[in-house]
């Protein structure tokens, strides 16, 4: 599932977490691309797909996020990641 955002953030979830994407931070570096290609495909629509990626190995994708592009949280907490 996939949701725009005012500011051109767009969410995804799998019913536990949601990944923030902010594209205007993004520096397109792949580098989630390539930690995490079942889940971060550039060549599909949403690019980001939750179901494919276990929670644990999302979280610790996304933290790797060099630009900040990429944050998450726990639905049922929404503390950031
Ligand atoms: S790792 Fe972050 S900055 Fe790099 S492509 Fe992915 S979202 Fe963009």
């Amino acid at each position: 599932m996939a949701q725009e955002q005012k500011d051109n953030s767009r969410e995804f979830t799998n019913g536990e977490i949601t990944i923030v994407w902010r594209p205007l931070r993004c520096q397109f570096s792949t580098h989630c691309v390539k930690g995490l290609r079942a889940v971060f495909d550039p060549h599909t629509e949403p690019w980001i797909n939750m179901q494919n990626g276990a929670t644990e190995e999302i979280i610790e994708q996304v933290r790797q996020c060099p630009s900040g592009a990429l944050s998450c949280f726990y639905n049922d907490q929404k503390v950031k990641r």
